[in-house]
């Protein structure tokens, strides 16, 4: 098992070729088939490319990707290759044409060998709600991955590519990558274009990175970041590549999110000794009040589902994919296709957001949870002024059992910890961290200010280690 860009490229050198590599994960697939990682193994494409690329190796023209294969979450699209954001409503659909940020991978040639299964439309926090059924978790295959992106992490987990693209809007990468043993990355809102990613609620969705190496994650990083003329929200602002030297950084803590009751006794236990350590090694620590937790998840449901119920107004049975058989006249096929083509939980978010933004709610609702998102955004930069990094759980346990969960609010509570960095729009990342008594694993999320990336990885070596 490959656990990072180095190891296929010594392997390269040492005479294998990229044919040798892509076949080596289309192996593991197929042997880990049962995990549901994977709604499409992309197997031609993936070899006619990977026979290019020991071409250009030969020529001495391979791009800095050589050897790479990733997964990609079924909501990017890849021009030439279906996309469904793992819904029914979007079954049969091809992309008419490839995600900037997955262009600039393959630019460097990364090669492509899949997509990967999420929750519908990327609403969910287990990967239960795919149109193709639940993914396995690979360190326990009775329980829940994590989501919405949980193909992505159990793709990397299980060593099925070498790294995967994920979307977190609400924490879709780093939750996932905590209950997974792997690292999830998402950037600054603004950092990476969005063109091609299937929006769900577009001033809080991010792409993300998962993968076993913060080196291969900054590279990737890299390579996507930038202005992309196709996303107006994307920053002209330069990505910052100078190495970050600074010896000691100064933490963040935020008390009320250390001290929540909802925190498994464990995690608490490992994060209060990794700040002790961290702290021995010569790193400042400040505590923060930060007094929002109960906040966070309204505001996220509030305005998240406002956002979805008008960007899936577009799959209507008409412009795109499924259409109810025996819908008859306009309305009929609208409502008919809808109603059969959504799972329940998206047809509940839409529900919701068209309740709050409806004339008589809006008030009380949008517009509240606007100014309360303005709030948050202002004290977080706040804590920036003070630290350099703010560290902090990344989920309040570990994986639950696949159909354990059944009431949505116990579902949503699993985002108490990520939801934050969406509102805010900061970089976030979750790193692996301990093992629970339970036998599964958790992570360890840290955030730094906006568009500044390159401090968070540095940070994350340092956080690394300090690791027992
Ligand atoms: N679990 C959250 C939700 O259901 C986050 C999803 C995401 O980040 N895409 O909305």
């Amino acid at each position: 098992m490959y656990s990072d860009i180095d190891e296929i490229q010594s392997d390269l050198r040492l005479g294998k070729s990229v044919v040798d590599i892509v076949n080596h994960y289309l192996l593991r697939i197929e042997q880990q088939k049962h995990l549901n990682a994977f709604v499409e193994v992309f197997e031609e494409s993936a070899r006619t490319s990977a026979h290019e690329i020991d071409q250009k190796i030969k020529a001495g023209t391979a791009g800095p990707l050589a050897g790479l294969v990733l997964g990609i979450k079924d909501n990017i699209c890849y021009k030439g290759h279906q996309v469904s954001a793992s819904s029914q409503i979007l079954q049969n659909f091809e992309s008419l044409y490839t995600a900037t940020c997955l262009q600039r991978l393959i630019d460097q040639d990364a090669i492509v060998i899949g997509r990967l299964n999420c929750d519908e439309f990327a609403m969910g926090s287990s990967n239960e709600k795919s149109f193709y059924g639940p993914v396995r978790n690979v360190h326990n295959e009775a329980y829940v991955p994590g989501g919405s992106s949980g193909g992505s992490a159990v793709a990397v987990a299980a060593g099925l590519c070498t790294a995967a693209l994920g979307s977190d809007t609400g924490g879709s990468v780093r939750q996932p990558a905590s209950w997974t043993d792997t690292i999830g990355f998402k950037p600054t809102y603004g950092r990476i274009s969005r063109y091609g990613l299937i929006a769900y609620a577009s001033s809080f969705d991010q792409i993300g990175v998962f993968s076993q190496s913060i080196k291969d994650t900054q590279t990737l990083y890299e390579i996507m970041a930038g202005k992309d003329a196709m996303d107006a929200t994307s920053s002209s602002l330069e990505v910052q590549e100078a190495p970050i030297t600074q010896k000691s950084l100064r933490f963040g803590v935020i008390k009320d999110y250390l001290d929540h009751p909802q925190l498994d006794p464990e995690v608490h236990a490992h994060l209060v000794e990794l700040i002790s350590r961290l702290e021995q090694a010569g790193h400042t620590i400040t505590y923060f009040d930060f007094p929002y937790l109960a906040y966070v998840v309204p505001v996220y449901y509030v305005l998240t589902t406002a956002e979805a119920s008008s960007n899936l107004s577009r799959f209507d049975g008409v412009h795109f994919g499924y259409r109810s058989n025996d819908a008859f006249g306009t309305d009929e096929v609208y409502t008919k296709s809808r109603s059969e083509g959504f799972g329940e939980e998206v047809k509940r978010r839409i529900i919701t957001g068209t309740f709050v933004l409806s004339n008589e709610q809006y008030e009380a609702y949008y517009a509240k949870g606007q100014k309360v998102r303005r709030l948050l955004q202002d004290h977080t930069r706040h804590m920036f002024e003070k630290a350099d990094c703010l560290i902090m759980p990344t989920t309040p346990s570990t994986a639950f059992k696949i159909g354990e969960v059944k009431d949505p609010i116990t579902m949503y509570l699993q985002d108490i910890y990520t939801v934050h960095a969406n509102l805010t729009g900061n970089p976030a990342i979750s790193l692996p961290f301990a093992f629970h008594t339970n036998g599964l694993p958790f992570g360890v999320q840290l955030m730094t200010d906006n568009f500044n990336e390159s401090l968070l990885f540095h940070a994350s070596a340092i956080v690394k280690n300090s690791m027992v």
